[in-house]
């Protein structure tokens, strides 16, 4: 049977509504679509947790600053909706952005402190944009569980602290970045990668590695494992960094040494292109 999107609210409540009234267990996965093997990780994961799955497909513009690629970010709804059908998802909201937002949007959630180091200063606004999406749509499928890549580490962090700080039920589950076979972490932006560029790619992992290796040989110093990290991008012409961090896992804020768990996170641009990944440490 196909799957068929639903573009509204008030639509969405109704089917939603309905799985409420028996009881029923509902996961959700907010996505932009384009869905990969990532994507798919967590769908399936929400599958076998729940009850029933909703996906969002929702290409936010609120998170994208005017510079951004918001033109151009991969759109593909029909291949979406095939690989949602095939994974057995059972609801996918699909909104416009004129349904999201239909008068100039004068509430936000602001995360702060969180949001001080890694993308948040490359991406002025991103944050702000994405709690309050995220918030919106809990609010309007209203899930018992919610499933978050933990290739945008910064950005599970952040959710968590809004359901903390501002008492939502929702339950977030995180799901381990999945990668190419050459450790290249899935990304709908990887499509944008030509050939050459796209062998470059795995560099970015490779850093982070890199500096991760050191500090498990015993380094406590963060300036000298990120020089170690830096040295595999030294040199490459086609790749600018824009930053390799190591911080506390939980607060995101940078550490003087490595004594406690760390998350080892880095962006690079590739051409246009724009690519993070992270490490957990240990
Ligand atoms: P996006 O469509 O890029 O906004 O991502 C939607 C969700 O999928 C977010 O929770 C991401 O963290 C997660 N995600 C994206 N790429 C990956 C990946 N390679 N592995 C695991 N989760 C991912």
């Amino acid at each position: 049977m196909s799957l068929r999107p639903i573009h509204t609210i008030s639509r969405i409540r109704l089917e939603t509504d309905r799985f409420s009234e028996k009881g029923l267990r509902l996961g959700f996965v907010p996505t932009m679509g384009a869905l990969h093997r990532g994507h798919e990780a967590l769908i399936g994961r929400a599958g076998l947790e729940c009850d029933r799955v909703a996906v969002s497909i929702f290409v936010n513009p609120l998170q994208f600053s005017p510079e951004e690629d918001l033109r151009s970010y991969p759109r593909n709804l029909e291949n979406d909706l095939q690989v949602c059908a095939s994974l057995g998802v059972d609801l996918v909201f699909a909104p416009s952005p004129e349904e999201m937002y239909p008068a100039r949007q004068l509430a936000y959630v602001d995360v702060e402190s969180l949001t001080e180091h890694l993308c948040g200063p490359f991406r002025p606004g991103h944050f702000r944009g994405v709690a309050t999406v995220v918030l919106k749509l809990f609010n309007i499928i209203r899930p018992a569980r919610a499933y978050f890549g933990e290739k945008d580490y910064q950005q599970l962090v952040v959710i968590r602290k809004v359901i903390a700080d501002l008492n939502l039920t929702v339950e977030i589950v995180p799901v381990a970045t999945v990668r190419e076979s050459d450790g290249l972490a899935c990304s709908s932006r990887n499509a944008y990668l030509d050939p050459e560029r796209r062998s470059k790619a795995p560099l970015l992992h490779r850093a982070l590695e890199a500096a991760r290796d050191e500090i498990a040989a015993g380094l406590k110093n963060p300036v000298a494992a990120r020089e170690a990290g830096l040295k595999l991008l030294a040199g490459e012409a086609e790749i600018e960094v824009e930053y390799l961090q190591i911080v506390d896992i939980a607060t995101l804020q940078p550490v003087n040494r490595v004594t406690r768990p760390v998350l080892i996170a880095g962006a690079v641009r590739i051409g246009s292109t724009r690519l993070i990944d992270n490490i957990v440490y240990p």
